[in-house]
């Protein structure tokens, strides 16, 4: 083979294609040891030491993760959150970070109560503004703008490069929330992100199964080093089991993503002028407001998320809700099976979503049959 770089979707099919190389299995065992031999000249040779720091059950999930990021480095987590706070936690007190309006609702709890305990200056922000993001940095201080695009619930898109130029200018970092465009959408460290995170709960397993986080860095600079140390030490760590199974699920995301996309562009397109349909929420509707950005940050499809407003408001969408068959009333995303939720009432007050939102996780069953399911709820 000669070394032009592989396809993701090589890449992701052979997890990179490693070997076990004692038994010459191709799918790796699952290691579960917590702890490792030191040599009888008291080293420690093969590099590690316990499993908290050093589990080799995370090599080639985060091998896998990072080539499809094009990173430097992948950390697993042992969830979303996990790894999306780890990011804020090597902050210092002092430290100012923009985090925008429209965002994963737990994540914008946790930094209202984090920001104010902690000392880190956490500022909400219009992030699909580029104006209002660079009236809001402020150079030396602003350390880190956290992005996520398309971002929940209404799937409002920033854009990467432009945000990365912005937020490098005053000094900060980028990352960006890529849980919803996945890797084969978009890939934020070429767009000039610092970092990407991924609850890999959601599409990079793919089976509604485990609860996983990542991070992927650009470069190794002094707050990775201080996020390599908040994992290792405060121990958000995967299991191993977890970390197995996410491999097997990162074999086919390629597949499964384009072809949630795929189903997802279809619901869009054909309940977008449904008389019982106030509004589809979809980067990939050429009427949505972010979708020229999306078109230019986002290869191959807009993902498998969308949300749809129902005519006659909060009582009509909790109403087609509870009369879905083939579409799951549940939270979470990214799975196989497709889920809708009316996401105010999970959010509760001071949720961006509109009362008549149903969000919605498109799978993988076949798109008329999902079509059908949510005509017969909204009749
Ligand atoms: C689910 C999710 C998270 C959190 O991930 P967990 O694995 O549930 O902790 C963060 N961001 C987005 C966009 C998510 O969908």
């Amino acid at each position: 083979m000669d070394s032009r770089p592989l396809h993701p979707d090589s890449i992701a099919a052979q997890a990179l294609g490693w070997i076990d190389e004692a038994t010459r299995a191709v799918i790796p065992p699952i290691h579960v040891s917590t702890t490792y031999l030191r040599d009888p000249d008291n080293q420690y040779r093969s590099g590690r030491v316990y499993a908290r720091a050093d589990n080799p059950a995370f090599d080639q999930a985060e091998a896998v993760i990072n080539a499809l990021e094009g990173g430097r480095e992948a950390l697993l987590f042992a969830s979303g959150m996990a790894a999306a706070t780890a990011c804020f936690q090597a902050l210092r007190p002092g430290d100012h970070v923009l985090v925008p309006q429209v965002m994963y609702w737990s994540l914008r709890n946790w930094l209202a109560a984090f920001g104010a305990d902690w000392g880190v200056d956490v500022e909400s922000i219009d992030m699909t503004s580029p104006a209002a993001l660079r009236a809001a940095l402020r150079p030396g201080r602003t350390r880190l703008v956290w992005v996520e695009t398309p971002a929940n619930p209404l799937w409002s898109i920033t854009d990467i490069a432009d945000a990365a130029a912005a937020a490098h200018a005053a000094g900060a970092l980028l990352a960006v929330d890529s849980t919803v465009a996945t890797p084969v959408f978009t890939r934020p460290l070429a767009l000039g992100a610092d970092l990407v995170m991924h609850a890999a709960t959601k599409y990079l397993n793919g089976h509604s199964d485990l609860i996983a986080g990542a991070l992927v860095t650009r470069a190794d600079g002094e707050h990775w080093q201080r996020v390599r140390k908040v994992r290792s030490q405060i121990g958000g760590t995967l299991g191993s089991f977890e970390a197995w199974l996410l491999v097997r699920g990162l074999r086919t995301l390629p597949l499964r993503v384009r072809a949630a996309a795929a189903s997802a562009q279809r619901i869009a397109l054909h309940f977008a002028a449904h008389p019982r349909v106030r509004e589809v929420l979809y980067p990939g509707l050429p009427g949505f407001a972010g979708h020229a950005a999306a078109a230019r940050q986002m290869q191959g499809g807009f993902g498998g998320m969308l949300s749809i407003c129902v005519t006659g408001g909060e009582a009509a969408a909790i109403a087609a809700a509870a009369k879905v068959r083939l579409w799951k009333r549940a939270t979470s995303l990214g799975g196989t099976e497709s889920l809708i939720e009316h996401r105010a009432s999970v959010e509760g007050p001071g949720t961006p979503a509109p009362a008549d939102l149903l969000r919605l996780s498109v799978g993988l069953e076949q798109v008329d049959d999902l079509i059908a399911d949510l005509e017969q709820a909204l009749a």
